[in-house]
Protein backbone atom coordinates (compact mmCIF):
# COMPACT_ATOMS: atom_id res chain seq x y z
CA UNK A 1 0.00 0.00 0.00
CA UNK A 2 1.79 3.35 -1.14
CA UNK A 3 1.20 6.04 1.76
CA UNK A 4 -0.22 9.45 0.51
CA UNK A 5 0.23 11.28 3.59
CA UNK A 6 -3.72 12.07 3.63
CA UNK A 7 -6.37 12.62 6.49
CA UNK A 8 -8.33 9.77 7.09
CA UNK A 9 -12.23 11.20 7.84
CA UNK A 10 -14.92 8.34 8.23
CA UNK A 11 -14.36 7.38 4.97
CA UNK A 12 -12.93 10.16 3.12
CA UNK A 13 -8.87 10.75 2.47
CA UNK A 14 -8.04 13.91 2.50
CA UNK A 15 -5.25 15.78 1.96
CA UNK A 16 -4.40 18.56 5.24
CA UNK A 17 -3.06 21.77 4.43
CA UNK A 18 -2.08 23.00 7.61
CA UNK A 19 1.65 22.72 7.61
CA UNK A 20 3.28 19.52 7.04
CA UNK A 21 4.47 16.49 9.42
CA UNK A 22 7.48 14.32 8.00
CA UNK A 23 9.46 11.90 9.66
CA UNK A 24 12.59 11.12 10.54
CA UNK A 25 14.81 7.73 10.55
CA UNK A 26 16.07 8.10 13.57
CA UNK A 27 18.97 5.13 12.71
CA UNK A 28 20.26 7.10 9.77
CA UNK A 29 18.99 10.61 10.26
CA UNK A 30 17.28 10.83 7.07
CA UNK A 31 13.98 12.43 6.69
CA UNK A 32 11.46 10.31 4.70
CA UNK A 33 8.94 10.37 2.20
CA UNK A 34 5.70 11.41 1.81
CA UNK A 35 5.07 14.90 3.64
CA UNK A 36 1.96 14.17 5.68
CA UNK A 37 -0.99 17.66 5.83
CA UNK A 38 -1.64 18.63 8.93
CA UNK A 39 -5.37 18.93 9.82
CA UNK A 40 -6.95 22.77 9.50
CA UNK A 41 -9.74 23.61 12.19
CA UNK A 42 -12.04 22.48 9.60
CA UNK A 43 -11.18 18.84 8.93
CA UNK A 44 -10.94 18.40 12.89
CA UNK A 45 -14.47 19.93 13.09
CA UNK A 46 -15.45 17.58 10.34
CA UNK A 47 -13.90 14.56 12.44
CA UNK A 48 -15.65 15.42 15.61
CA UNK A 49 -18.88 15.78 13.65
CA UNK A 50 -18.72 12.42 12.11
CA UNK A 51 -17.95 11.19 15.40
CA UNK A 52 -20.86 12.71 17.43
CA UNK A 53 -23.22 11.40 14.28
CA UNK A 54 -21.79 7.76 14.71
CA UNK A 55 -22.01 8.11 18.09
CA UNK A 56 -25.52 6.32 18.82
CA UNK A 57 -25.65 3.87 15.95
CA UNK A 58 -22.47 2.63 16.60
CA UNK A 59 -22.69 2.05 20.25
CA UNK A 60 -26.10 -0.16 19.85
CA UNK A 61 -24.39 -2.33 17.30
CA UNK A 62 -24.66 -6.30 18.18
CA UNK A 63 -21.89 -7.20 20.36
CA UNK A 64 -20.97 -9.71 18.01
CA UNK A 65 -20.62 -6.93 15.31
CA UNK A 66 -18.46 -4.86 17.44
CA UNK A 67 -16.47 -7.96 17.89
CA UNK A 68 -16.18 -9.02 14.67
CA UNK A 69 -14.76 -4.99 13.98
CA UNK A 70 -11.89 -5.92 16.56
CA UNK A 71 -11.32 -9.14 15.00
CA UNK A 72 -11.38 -7.22 11.24
CA UNK A 73 -9.03 -4.78 12.19
CA UNK A 74 -6.63 -7.19 13.06
CA UNK A 75 -6.80 -9.03 10.13
CA UNK A 76 -6.55 -6.34 8.26
CA UNK A 77 -2.74 -5.64 10.34
CA UNK A 78 -1.47 -8.72 9.35
CA UNK A 79 -2.77 -8.59 5.49
CA UNK A 80 -0.36 -5.50 5.47
CA UNK A 81 2.72 -7.67 6.16
CA UNK A 82 5.59 -6.50 5.31
CA UNK A 83 5.32 -3.19 4.18
CA UNK A 84 3.66 -2.19 7.96
CA UNK A 85 6.65 -3.74 9.55
CA UNK A 86 9.20 -2.12 7.69
CA UNK A 87 7.90 1.42 7.63
CA UNK A 88 7.66 0.96 11.38
CA UNK A 89 11.34 -0.18 12.07
CA UNK A 90 12.55 2.90 10.43
CA UNK A 91 10.47 5.50 11.86
CA UNK A 92 11.30 3.97 15.35
CA UNK A 93 14.70 3.48 15.41
CA UNK A 94 13.12 -0.22 16.87
CA UNK A 95 14.79 -3.58 15.78
CA UNK A 96 12.58 -5.61 13.61
CA UNK A 97 12.42 -8.46 15.93
CA UNK A 98 10.71 -6.00 18.25
CA UNK A 99 8.15 -4.74 15.90
CA UNK A 100 7.14 -8.19 14.90
CA UNK A 101 6.42 -9.06 18.53
CA UNK A 102 4.69 -5.58 19.21
CA UNK A 103 2.02 -6.13 15.99
CA UNK A 104 1.53 -9.20 17.43
CA UNK A 105 1.00 -7.74 21.05
CA UNK A 106 -1.59 -5.19 19.02
CA UNK A 107 -3.69 -8.26 17.01
CA UNK A 108 -3.90 -10.20 20.29
CA UNK A 109 -5.07 -6.85 22.10
CA UNK A 110 -7.50 -6.46 19.39
CA UNK A 111 -8.47 -10.06 20.00
CA UNK A 112 -8.96 -9.86 23.83
CA UNK A 113 -11.23 -6.99 23.57
CA UNK A 114 -13.41 -8.89 20.66
CA UNK A 115 -13.72 -11.61 23.71
CA UNK A 116 -15.09 -9.15 26.29
CA UNK A 117 -17.06 -7.39 24.18
CA UNK A 118 -18.86 -11.09 22.95
CA UNK A 119 -18.91 -12.28 26.94
CA UNK A 120 -20.74 -9.02 27.53
CA UNK A 121 -20.28 -9.06 31.22
CA UNK A 122 -18.04 -5.06 31.00
CA UNK A 123 -21.86 -3.80 30.63
CA UNK A 124 -22.28 -4.73 34.27
CA UNK A 125 -25.95 -5.74 33.85
CA UNK A 126 -28.03 -5.26 37.15
CA UNK A 127 -31.54 -5.52 37.66
CA UNK A 128 -33.63 -5.60 41.08
CA UNK A 129 -37.06 -6.32 40.02
CA UNK A 130 -39.71 -4.24 41.32
CA UNK A 131 -41.25 -5.16 44.69
CA UNK A 132 -45.45 -3.73 44.15
CA UNK A 133 -46.12 -5.93 47.61
CA UNK A 134 -43.40 -4.40 49.65
CA UNK A 135 -44.40 -2.17 53.35
CA UNK A 136 -44.04 -0.18 53.95
CA UNK A 137 -43.33 1.53 50.33
CA UNK A 138 -43.44 -0.58 47.51
CA UNK A 139 -40.16 -1.14 45.64
CA UNK A 140 -39.90 0.56 41.75
CA UNK A 141 -38.30 -1.96 39.09
CA UNK A 142 -35.05 -0.79 39.22
CA UNK A 143 -32.32 -2.12 35.80
CA UNK A 144 -28.61 -0.99 35.11
CA UNK A 145 -26.49 -1.19 32.40
CA UNK A 146 -23.06 0.68 31.13
CA UNK A 147 -23.17 2.50 27.81
CA UNK A 148 -20.03 4.11 26.21
CA UNK A 149 -19.12 7.77 26.87
CA UNK A 150 -19.55 9.12 23.14
CA UNK A 151 -16.60 9.83 21.26
CA UNK A 152 -12.89 9.47 22.13
CA UNK A 153 -9.93 11.31 21.15
CA UNK A 154 -6.63 9.01 21.59
CA UNK A 155 -2.96 10.45 21.29
CA UNK A 156 -0.43 7.58 19.82
CA UNK A 157 2.63 6.88 21.87
CA UNK A 158 5.88 7.38 20.38
CA UNK A 159 7.47 4.29 22.56
CA UNK A 160 4.85 2.03 21.11
CA UNK A 161 4.19 2.62 17.85
CA UNK A 162 1.62 -0.18 16.71
CA UNK A 163 0.67 -1.41 20.60
CA UNK A 164 -0.06 2.01 21.66
CA UNK A 165 -0.83 3.88 18.88
CA UNK A 166 -3.59 3.99 16.38
CA UNK A 167 -5.29 0.50 16.90
CA UNK A 168 -3.37 0.34 20.56
CA UNK A 169 -5.10 -0.64 23.50
CA UNK A 170 -6.52 3.02 23.84
CA UNK A 171 -8.36 2.65 20.28
CA UNK A 172 -9.37 -1.15 21.19
CA UNK A 173 -10.64 -0.55 24.31
CA UNK A 174 -12.56 2.74 23.53
CA UNK A 175 -13.67 0.88 19.80
CA UNK A 176 -14.99 -2.45 22.48
CA UNK A 177 -17.07 0.22 24.70
CA UNK A 178 -18.98 1.69 21.60
CA UNK A 179 -17.32 4.53 21.24
CA UNK A 180 -15.79 6.34 18.00
CA UNK A 181 -12.58 7.07 18.19
CA UNK A 182 -10.43 10.26 16.39
CA UNK A 183 -6.80 9.81 16.62
CA UNK A 184 -4.26 12.29 16.83
CA UNK A 185 -1.28 10.43 15.27
CA UNK A 186 2.14 10.96 16.80
CA UNK A 187 4.77 12.89 14.94
CA UNK A 188 7.56 9.94 14.72
CA UNK A 189 5.42 7.50 12.91
CA UNK A 190 2.77 9.26 10.22
CA UNK A 191 3.09 6.53 8.04
CA UNK A 192 2.97 3.78 10.25
CA UNK A 193 0.19 5.78 11.54
CA UNK A 194 -1.52 5.80 8.15
CA UNK A 195 -1.39 2.12 7.49
CA UNK A 196 -2.87 1.00 10.43
CA UNK A 197 -5.25 3.80 10.24
CA UNK A 198 -6.60 2.62 6.21
CA UNK A 199 -6.52 -1.00 8.15
CA UNK A 200 -9.10 0.19 10.74
CA UNK A 201 -11.01 2.39 8.26
CA UNK A 202 -11.14 -0.63 6.02
CA UNK A 203 -12.50 -2.88 8.75
CA UNK A 204 -15.17 0.03 9.67
CA UNK A 205 -16.27 -0.27 6.11
CA UNK A 206 -16.17 -4.05 5.43
CA UNK A 207 -18.63 -4.18 8.72
CA UNK A 208 -20.76 -1.96 7.41
CA UNK A 209 -20.64 0.83 10.64
CA UNK A 210 -21.10 4.26 10.65
CA UNK A 211 -18.76 6.09 8.83
CA UNK A 212 -17.53 8.72 11.82
CA UNK A 213 -16.58 5.18 13.82
CA UNK A 214 -12.56 6.17 13.01
CA UNK A 215 -10.81 9.17 11.87
CA UNK A 216 -7.10 9.57 12.12
CA UNK A 217 -5.99 13.56 12.18
CA UNK A 218 -2.27 14.35 11.95
CA UNK A 219 -1.22 17.44 13.05
CA UNK A 220 1.39 20.23 12.43
CA UNK A 221 1.62 21.66 15.43
CA UNK A 222 0.03 21.73 18.80
CA UNK A 223 -3.27 23.07 18.01
CA UNK A 224 -5.27 20.56 16.54
CA UNK A 225 -4.61 18.17 19.37
CA UNK A 226 -5.70 20.92 21.73
CA UNK A 227 -8.69 21.67 19.78
CA UNK A 228 -9.46 17.97 19.20
CA UNK A 229 -9.52 17.84 23.65
CA UNK A 230 -11.74 21.19 23.63
CA UNK A 231 -14.31 19.89 21.16
CA UNK A 232 -17.79 19.91 22.73
CA UNK A 233 -18.29 16.45 20.93
CA UNK A 234 -15.20 14.59 22.57
CA UNK A 235 -16.32 13.03 25.49
CA UNK A 236 -13.11 11.04 26.54
CA UNK A 237 -9.23 10.92 26.27
CA UNK A 238 -6.86 8.60 25.44
CA UNK A 239 -2.63 9.81 26.08
CA UNK A 240 0.74 7.98 26.43
CA UNK A 241 3.49 10.26 26.68
CA UNK A 242 4.94 12.86 28.88
CA UNK A 243 4.27 14.42 31.90
CA UNK A 244 4.19 17.82 30.43
CA UNK A 245 1.90 17.12 27.63
CA UNK A 246 -0.62 15.10 30.04
CA UNK A 247 -0.96 17.42 32.26
CA UNK A 248 -1.55 20.04 29.29
CA UNK A 249 -4.67 17.92 28.05
CA UNK A 250 -5.81 17.36 31.73
CA UNK A 251 -5.95 21.41 32.18
CA UNK A 252 -7.33 21.63 28.52
CA UNK A 253 -10.33 19.11 29.49
CA UNK A 254 -10.68 20.55 32.98
CA UNK A 255 -11.16 24.10 31.56
CA UNK A 256 -14.08 23.36 29.23
CA UNK A 257 -17.82 23.86 29.87
CA UNK A 258 -18.03 20.16 30.31
CA UNK A 259 -14.95 19.09 31.79
CA UNK A 260 -14.09 15.05 30.57
CA UNK A 261 -11.91 12.50 32.12
CA UNK A 262 -8.48 12.05 30.28
CA UNK A 263 -6.62 8.82 30.62
CA UNK A 264 -3.18 9.83 30.47
CA UNK A 265 -0.25 7.66 31.26
CA UNK A 266 2.63 9.93 31.93
CA UNK A 267 6.04 9.68 34.07
CA UNK A 268 7.19 6.60 36.41
CA UNK A 269 10.22 5.60 37.74
CA UNK A 270 8.98 2.36 38.67
CA UNK A 271 11.35 1.33 42.30
CA UNK A 272 12.56 -1.98 42.94
CA UNK A 273 13.22 -2.81 47.00
CA UNK A 274 16.11 -5.45 47.12
CA UNK A 275 15.52 -7.09 49.92
CA UNK A 276 18.74 -8.24 52.14
CA UNK A 277 18.41 -12.31 52.15
CA UNK A 278 18.02 -12.04 48.48
CA UNK A 279 20.51 -9.70 48.25
CA UNK A 280 22.49 -11.69 50.04
CA UNK A 281 21.80 -14.33 48.52
CA UNK A 282 21.75 -13.44 44.38
CA UNK A 283 23.50 -10.09 44.33
CA UNK A 284 25.11 -10.88 40.95
CA UNK A 285 22.23 -12.90 39.25
CA UNK A 286 19.67 -10.00 40.03
CA UNK A 287 22.51 -7.26 39.12
CA UNK A 288 22.57 -8.92 35.18
CA UNK A 289 18.93 -9.56 35.49
CA UNK A 290 18.29 -5.22 36.17
CA UNK A 291 21.01 -4.69 33.45
CA UNK A 292 19.03 -6.64 30.54
CA UNK A 293 15.83 -4.93 31.97
CA UNK A 294 16.98 -1.11 32.23
CA UNK A 295 18.65 -1.49 28.26
CA UNK A 296 15.94 -3.28 26.56
CA UNK A 297 14.72 -1.00 24.24
CA UNK A 298 16.98 1.93 24.62
CA UNK A 299 15.22 1.58 28.15
CA UNK A 300 12.27 3.86 26.33
CA UNK A 301 9.76 1.45 28.59
CA UNK A 302 7.34 3.25 30.88
CA UNK A 303 7.79 0.15 33.17
CA UNK A 304 11.81 0.78 33.13
CA UNK A 305 13.56 0.57 36.19
CA UNK A 306 14.58 3.81 36.61
CA UNK A 307 15.09 3.42 41.00
CA UNK A 308 17.11 0.77 42.92
CA UNK A 309 16.22 1.26 46.74
CA UNK A 310 18.68 -1.08 49.16
CA UNK A 311 20.06 -1.20 52.40
CA UNK A 312 24.13 -0.37 51.69
CA UNK A 313 27.10 -2.43 52.17
CA UNK A 314 29.38 -5.54 50.83
CA UNK A 315 25.71 -6.98 48.73
CA UNK A 316 24.84 -3.87 47.15
CA UNK A 317 28.52 -3.90 45.86
CA UNK A 318 28.02 -7.17 44.58
CA UNK A 319 24.79 -6.05 42.64
CA UNK A 320 26.43 -2.91 41.68
CA UNK A 321 29.28 -4.72 40.12
CA UNK A 322 27.42 -7.13 38.31
CA UNK A 323 25.49 -4.31 37.04
CA UNK A 324 28.46 -2.45 35.63
CA UNK A 325 29.99 -5.55 34.30
CA UNK A 326 26.87 -6.45 32.31
CA UNK A 327 26.23 -2.70 31.65
CA UNK A 328 29.88 -1.99 30.25
CA UNK A 329 28.57 -4.21 27.51
CA UNK A 330 26.14 -3.01 26.47
CA UNK A 331 25.99 -1.10 22.95
CA UNK A 332 24.50 2.25 22.62
CA UNK A 333 21.00 1.89 20.53
CA UNK A 334 18.72 4.35 18.59
CA UNK A 335 15.98 6.47 20.33
CA UNK A 336 12.70 6.76 18.98
CA UNK A 337 13.44 10.59 18.11
CA UNK A 338 15.69 13.19 17.87
CA UNK A 339 13.72 14.97 20.67
CA UNK A 340 13.65 11.66 22.85
CA UNK A 341 17.42 11.47 22.55
CA UNK A 342 17.77 15.10 23.94
CA UNK A 343 15.85 14.51 26.66
CA UNK A 344 17.83 11.64 27.74
CA UNK A 345 21.13 12.96 27.09
CA UNK A 346 19.74 16.52 29.34
CA UNK A 347 18.39 14.20 32.21
CA UNK A 348 21.53 11.70 32.35
CA UNK A 349 23.92 15.15 32.66
CA UNK A 350 21.57 16.11 35.69
CA UNK A 351 22.33 13.23 37.35
CA UNK A 352 25.91 12.81 36.25
CA UNK A 353 26.78 16.38 37.27
CA UNK A 354 24.50 16.58 40.52
CA UNK A 355 27.03 17.06 43.58
CA UNK A 356 25.32 14.14 45.63
CA UNK A 357 25.42 11.94 42.62
CA UNK A 358 28.36 9.12 41.59
CA UNK A 359 28.05 7.58 38.22
CA UNK A 360 28.74 3.93 39.01
CA UNK A 361 28.38 2.68 35.17
CA UNK A 362 28.04 3.65 31.41
CA UNK A 363 27.07 1.60 28.25
CA UNK A 364 29.16 1.64 25.44
CA UNK A 365 28.89 4.86 23.24
CA UNK A 366 27.34 4.88 20.08
CA UNK A 367 26.38 7.30 16.94
CA UNK A 368 23.98 9.85 16.75
CA UNK A 369 20.18 9.43 18.29
CA UNK A 370 22.10 6.44 20.15
CA UNK A 371 20.82 6.40 23.92
CA UNK A 372 24.22 5.28 25.84
CA UNK A 373 22.92 2.87 29.42
CA UNK A 374 23.47 4.78 32.77
CA UNK A 375 24.14 3.94 36.31
CA UNK A 376 24.14 6.13 39.09
CA UNK A 377 24.02 5.81 43.10
CA UNK A 378 23.26 8.43 45.91
CA UNK A 379 22.55 8.52 49.67
CA UNK A 380 18.74 8.37 50.93
CA UNK A 381 19.48 11.53 52.54
CA UNK A 382 20.19 12.92 48.93
CA UNK A 383 17.74 11.74 47.26
CA UNK A 384 14.99 12.67 50.43
CA UNK A 385 16.41 16.17 49.75
CA UNK A 386 16.75 16.81 46.08
CA UNK A 387 13.23 16.88 44.11
CA UNK A 388 15.90 16.72 40.86
CA UNK A 389 16.71 13.10 41.69
CA UNK A 390 13.16 11.68 41.04
CA UNK A 391 12.34 12.98 37.72
CA UNK A 392 11.88 10.28 34.92
CA UNK A 393 14.95 10.13 32.70
CA UNK A 394 13.21 8.39 29.78
CA UNK A 395 15.78 5.90 28.43
CA UNK A 396 18.34 3.57 30.06
CA UNK A 397 19.31 5.55 33.32
CA UNK A 398 19.05 4.34 36.34
CA UNK A 399 19.70 5.56 40.38
CA UNK A 400 20.60 3.39 42.81
CA UNK A 401 20.12 5.09 46.81
CA UNK A 402 21.91 3.65 49.11
CA UNK A 403 20.09 3.41 52.22
CA UNK A 404 21.66 3.01 55.97
CA UNK A 405 19.17 0.88 57.02
CA UNK A 406 15.35 -0.13 56.34
CA UNK A 407 13.51 1.74 58.12
CA UNK A 408 15.32 4.87 56.14
CA UNK A 409 14.60 2.71 52.97
CA UNK A 410 10.66 2.93 54.31
CA UNK A 411 10.85 7.04 54.59
CA UNK A 412 12.60 6.77 50.53
CA UNK A 413 9.51 4.70 49.14
CA UNK A 414 7.07 7.27 51.70
CA UNK A 415 8.23 10.01 49.61
CA UNK A 416 7.81 8.84 45.98
CA UNK A 417 5.49 10.17 44.16
CA UNK A 418 2.85 7.45 42.11
CA UNK A 419 4.24 4.89 40.55
CA UNK A 420 2.77 2.54 37.77
CA UNK A 421 4.78 -0.36 39.44
CA UNK A 422 7.54 -1.25 42.10
CA UNK A 423 9.33 -4.61 41.98
CA UNK A 424 10.54 -6.34 45.46
CA UNK A 425 13.27 -8.76 45.49
CA UNK A 426 13.22 -11.00 48.29
CA UNK A 427 13.79 -14.54 49.54
CA UNK A 428 11.51 -16.07 52.22
CA UNK A 429 13.56 -14.77 55.24
CA UNK A 430 12.32 -11.48 53.98
CA UNK A 431 8.50 -12.17 53.90
CA UNK A 432 7.54 -10.17 56.88
CA UNK A 433 9.82 -7.09 56.23
CA UNK A 434 8.49 -6.81 52.18
CA UNK A 435 5.01 -7.53 54.72
CA UNK A 436 5.88 -3.92 56.15
CA UNK A 437 6.58 -2.39 52.95
CA UNK A 438 3.33 -3.74 51.14
CA UNK A 439 0.80 -0.65 52.60
CA UNK A 440 3.18 1.88 51.25
CA UNK A 441 3.32 0.28 48.01
CA UNK A 442 -0.17 -0.37 47.63
CA UNK A 443 -0.84 3.18 48.60
CA UNK A 444 1.76 4.21 45.38
CA UNK A 445 1.60 2.02 42.84
CA UNK A 446 -0.80 -0.02 40.60
CA UNK A 447 1.41 -3.52 40.07
CA UNK A 448 3.57 -4.73 42.45
CA UNK A 449 5.90 -7.80 41.25
CA UNK A 450 7.70 -10.29 43.00
CA UNK A 451 11.53 -11.49 41.98
CA UNK A 452 11.21 -9.98 38.69
CA UNK A 453 11.30 -6.27 36.53
CA UNK A 454 8.05 -4.47 35.25
CA UNK A 455 9.20 -4.42 31.48
CA UNK A 456 7.36 -6.58 29.55
CA UNK A 457 3.38 -5.98 30.75
CA UNK A 458 1.07 -9.10 30.10
CA UNK A 459 -2.18 -7.47 28.12
CA UNK A 460 -4.81 -9.75 30.20
CA UNK A 461 -7.27 -9.43 32.50
CA UNK A 462 -6.26 -8.87 35.61
CA UNK A 463 -3.50 -6.58 34.58
CA UNK A 464 -3.08 -3.04 35.93
CA UNK A 465 -0.79 -0.59 33.62
CA UNK A 466 -1.93 2.53 36.08
CA UNK A 467 -1.29 3.75 38.91
CA UNK A 468 -1.21 7.43 41.17
CA UNK A 469 -0.90 10.93 39.74
CA UNK A 470 1.95 11.40 38.08
CA UNK A 471 2.26 7.90 36.83
CA UNK A 472 -1.21 8.21 35.58
CA UNK A 473 -4.15 11.49 35.47
CA UNK A 474 -6.26 8.75 37.06
CA UNK A 475 -4.89 5.58 39.44
CA UNK A 476 -8.35 4.11 39.20
CA UNK A 477 -7.87 2.60 35.98
CA UNK A 478 -5.67 1.01 33.66
CA UNK A 479 -4.16 1.26 30.29
CA UNK A 480 -3.63 -2.22 29.61
CA UNK A 481 -5.63 -5.39 29.76
CA UNK A 482 -9.60 -5.88 29.56
CA UNK A 483 -10.25 -3.70 32.68
CA UNK A 484 -9.38 -0.50 30.44
CA UNK A 485 -13.12 -0.64 28.77
CA UNK A 486 -14.11 0.37 32.04
CA UNK A 487 -12.75 4.09 31.58
CA UNK A 488 -14.98 4.60 28.65
CA UNK A 489 -18.22 3.21 30.03
CA UNK A 490 -20.52 4.77 32.15
CA UNK A 491 -23.36 3.27 34.35
CA UNK A 492 -27.27 4.43 33.17
CA UNK A 493 -30.55 3.35 35.06
CA UNK A 494 -33.82 2.57 33.92
CA UNK A 495 -37.13 2.85 36.52
CA UNK A 496 -39.77 1.16 35.97
CA UNK A 497 -39.10 1.50 31.84
CA UNK A 498 -41.58 -0.43 30.19
CA UNK A 499 -40.03 -3.79 28.43
CA UNK A 500 -40.42 -2.59 24.78
CA UNK A 501 -38.55 0.52 25.86
CA UNK A 502 -35.98 -1.08 27.61
CA UNK A 503 -32.07 -2.12 25.72
CA UNK A 504 -32.65 -5.86 24.95
CA UNK A 505 -29.99 -6.56 27.74
CA UNK A 506 -31.69 -5.67 30.55
CA UNK A 507 -35.02 -7.14 29.05
CA UNK A 508 -37.10 -10.23 31.11
CA UNK A 509 -36.00 -13.54 30.38
CA UNK A 510 -32.48 -12.30 29.51
CA UNK A 511 -32.56 -12.63 25.70
CA UNK A 512 -28.64 -11.78 25.18
CA UNK A 513 -27.90 -14.75 27.77
CA UNK A 514 -25.44 -12.17 29.22
CA UNK A 515 -24.06 -11.97 33.33
CA UNK A 516 -26.77 -10.43 35.14
CA UNK A 517 -26.93 -9.21 38.91
CA UNK A 518 -30.55 -9.76 40.05
CA UNK A 519 -31.56 -8.34 43.46
CA UNK A 520 -27.63 -8.74 43.64
CA UNK A 521 -27.27 -12.27 43.61
CA UNK A 522 -24.56 -12.86 40.64
CA UNK A 523 -26.28 -15.02 37.68
CA UNK A 524 -23.98 -16.24 35.01
CA UNK A 525 -24.80 -15.69 31.34
CA UNK A 526 -25.69 -18.38 29.01
CA UNK A 527 -24.25 -16.88 25.52
CA UNK A 528 -26.14 -17.43 22.97
CA UNK A 529 -23.96 -14.78 20.88
CA UNK A 530 -25.42 -15.04 17.43
CA UNK A 531 -27.81 -11.50 18.76
CA UNK A 532 -28.81 -8.80 17.40
CA UNK A 533 -28.88 -6.04 19.98
P1 LIG B 1 4.92 13.94 24.34
O1 LIG B 1 5.79 15.09 24.07
O2 LIG B 1 4.13 13.99 25.59
O3 LIG B 1 3.92 13.82 23.10
C1 LIG B 1 2.89 12.82 23.05
C2 LIG B 1 1.78 13.31 22.16
O4 LIG B 1 1.09 14.37 22.80
C3 LIG B 1 2.27 13.86 20.84
O5 LIG B 1 1.32 13.55 19.86
C4 LIG B 1 2.33 15.35 21.08
O6 LIG B 1 2.17 16.08 19.91
C5 LIG B 1 1.14 15.55 22.01
N1 LIG B 1 1.36 16.68 22.90
C6 LIG B 1 2.40 16.85 23.76
N2 LIG B 1 2.25 17.99 24.45
C7 LIG B 1 1.09 18.55 24.03
C8 LIG B 1 0.38 19.75 24.36
N3 LIG B 1 0.84 20.60 25.27
N4 LIG B 1 -0.75 20.01 23.72
C9 LIG B 1 -1.24 19.14 22.79
N5 LIG B 1 -0.62 18.00 22.42
C10 LIG B 1 0.53 17.71 23.03
O7 LIG B 1 5.70 12.58 24.33
P2 LIG B 1 6.77 11.99 23.28
O8 LIG B 1 6.98 12.93 22.15
O9 LIG B 1 6.28 10.64 22.94
O10 LIG B 1 8.06 11.83 24.13
C11 LIG B 1 8.63 12.89 24.85
C12 LIG B 1 8.86 12.45 26.28
O11 LIG B 1 7.66 11.86 26.79
C13 LIG B 1 9.90 11.39 26.50
O12 LIG B 1 11.19 11.89 26.52
C14 LIG B 1 9.45 10.78 27.80
O13 LIG B 1 9.93 11.55 28.88
C15 LIG B 1 7.97 10.86 27.76
N6 LIG B 1 7.31 9.58 27.39
C16 LIG B 1 6.84 8.82 28.38
C17 LIG B 1 6.21 7.64 28.08
C18 LIG B 1 5.65 6.77 29.15
O14 LIG B 1 5.24 5.69 28.83
N7 LIG B 1 5.60 7.20 30.39
C19 LIG B 1 6.07 7.22 26.76
C20 LIG B 1 6.57 8.03 25.76
C21 LIG B 1 7.17 9.22 26.08
P3 LIG B 1 3.44 16.79 19.24
O15 LIG B 1 4.59 15.84 19.32
O16 LIG B 1 3.01 17.09 17.87
O17 LIG B 1 3.70 18.00 20.07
Amino acid sequence: MNLTGELLIGRQSVRGTHGEIRAIDPASGETLAPAFGGATRAQLDQACALAAQAFDGYRETPLAQRAALLEKIAANLLALGDALIARCVSESGLPRARIEGELGRTMSQLRLFAGVVRRGDFLGLRIDPAQPQRMPLPRVDLRLRHIALGPVAVFGASNFPLAFSVAGGDTASALAAGCPVVVKAHPAHPGTSELVGRAIQKAVEELGLPEGTFSLLFDSGLEIAQGLVSDHRIKAVGFTGSRAGGTALMQLAAARSEPIPVYAEMSSINPVLLFPHALGNRADAIGKAFAASLTLGAGQFCTNPGLILAVDGPDLERFLAAAEAAIAQIPASTMLTPGIHRAYGAGVETLGCHPQVSTVARGQAGAQYQGQAALFSTTAQAFLEHEALRAEVFGAASLVVRCPDLATMQRVVESLEGQLTAAIHIDEADYDTARSFLPALERRVGRILVNGFATGVEVSHAMVHGGPYPSTSDGRSTSVGSLAIARFLRPVCYQDMPAALLPQALRAGNPLGLAVRVDGEMQPGHQPVAHTG
